[in-house]
């Protein structure tokens, strides 16, 4: 059986996907299972499991989603207001140990919450 995540096979073309934006270090694909009328994630090409398996030499890297998550933001139209989450882990709902930014937008969101019970 392959180690590689569904995030790296879609990168990699073995799955399909809709993938709606891509450069030299991520790629950005709409969510199979939307939460917001816009629902995308942006996923490193590198395979690091969780955010917290990050470490300096992914300084750079990680920087550079952030920033992609903006312009990605401003091209779907969503700039002024849309939500960024990572799921750290299998307590906090991570389910694809392959970190992901989810981008959420297009939703009337609570003022002051999380979502979170
Ligand atoms: P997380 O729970 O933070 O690990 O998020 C994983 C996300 O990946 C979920 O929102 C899923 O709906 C999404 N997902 C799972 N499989 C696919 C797929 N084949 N294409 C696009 N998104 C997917």
């Amino acid at each position: 059986m392959s180690d590689e995540t569904l995030f790296t096979k879609i990168i990699n073309g073995d799955i399909p996907a809709d993938i709606l934006f891509e450069d030299e270090h991520c790629i950005c694909i709409k969510d199979i299972h939307p939460q917001a009328p816009t629902h995308v994630l942006v996923i490193p090409r590198k395979p690091l499991p969780r955010l917290c398996d990050a470490t300096q030499e992914d300084k750079v890297l990680l920087g550079h989603l952030m920033l992609q998550v903006g312009e990605i933001a401003r091209k779907l139209g969503i700039d002024e207001a849309f939500r960024v989450v990572i799921n750290n882990g299998a307590g906090a709902g991570q389910q694809v140990f392959h970190l992901h930014l989810h981008i959420l937008g297009n939703k009337t969101f609570d003022e002051g919450s999380l979502g979170m019970h």
